[in-house]
């Protein structure tokens, strides 16, 4: 499967799994637009990109601001000339025992994750729908679309909700050859965990080898962190992935740590 005349946008790109789904989608011919907060390493990715010989611009984008969004997604189409394919992926993590749970960060944990999605799905479809080629949606889930884990209750809240808002857009879809699916990581070492785990040493009172081993680690087969590389091909197949027969689903990459 070729990504060949096909663009991509993938939301927080700039960092981790993001970044890594979009300088592979470009590999594979896509031309990808960078949508991120952080413009700075937005640029440095779509240097990295041209550099080795693809196509790709950024584009300035806070998630939960629809006009923003809505503006994003145009600057895309105006460059490259359609959006054939949405990586929902920008995404934080805050962690706190829900008796203490700011409200704040509950409702910007939800903004990000869960608006986010539905405000990049909004813009982006009706270009799908409009260029009558349709695309493909794929939305960053997490192991914790499927289980849950002490102190995340936003977090496992958010990813849960992707799974219903993947099958409501496949079904939306499907007729105009729109897909939808979710892809579900387990712990991949980018700035979002690296920062978790003395946080979750502190919180559990343990050390961060254990946070590692006894917490993040435990359930895998292998003991292995997943790579963003892992992440990335999957998002490449799915995005690669024409037919309806792969649509409203999630898909697990966690060195077993789920089996959903
Ligand atoms: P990261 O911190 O490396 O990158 C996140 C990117 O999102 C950053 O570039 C940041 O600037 C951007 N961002 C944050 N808020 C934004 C906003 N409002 N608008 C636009 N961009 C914004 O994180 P990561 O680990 O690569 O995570 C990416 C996604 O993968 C997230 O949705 C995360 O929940 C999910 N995920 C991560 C892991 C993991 O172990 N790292 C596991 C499962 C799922």
């Amino acid at each position: 499967m070729s990504l060949k005349d096909k663009v991509a946008l993938v939301t927080g790109a700039a960092s981790g799994i993001g970044r890594e789904c979009a300088i592979t989608m470009a590999r594979q011919g896509a031309a990808l637009v960078i949508a991120d907060l952080n413009k700075e390493a937005a640029e440095v990715v779509v240097k990295e990109i041209v550099q080795a010989g693809g196509r790709a611009i950024s584009v300035v984008m806070d998630v939960t601001n629809e006009a923003a969004v809505t503006a994003g997604v145009q600057a895309a189409v105006d460059k490259f000339g359609s959006i054939d394919v949405l990586v929902s992926n920008a995404g934080i993590q805050i962690v706190h025992p829900i008796e203490d749970f700011p409200y704040e960060d509950w409702k910007k944990i939800i903004a990000i994750h869960l608006d986010g999605s539905f405000l990049t799905t909004k813009a982006a479809i009706k270009h799908m729908y409009d260029s009558g080629r349709g695309g493909a949606i794929i939305y960053m889930g997490s192991v914790h679309s499927h289980e849950a884990s002490k102190l995340k209750s936003a977090y496992v809240a958010a990813k849960h909700a992707l799974l219903g808002l993947a099958r409501v857009v496949a079904k939306e879809g499907g007729p105009r050859r729109v897909r939808a699916n979710v892809v579900c990581p387990g712990f991949v070492r980018t700035p979002l965990v690296e920062k978790q785990i003395p946080e979750q040493a502190k919180a559990f009172n343990i050390s961060e080898a254990d946070v590692i081993k006894n917490i993040m680690l435990k359930d895998t087969v292998d003991g292995e962190f997943t790579t963003t590389a892992d992440v990335a091909n999957t998002v490449a197949f799915l995005a690669g992935f024409e037919t309806n027969a792969l649509t409203g689903q999630s898909i697990t990459v966690s060195h077993g740590w789920s089996m959903h």
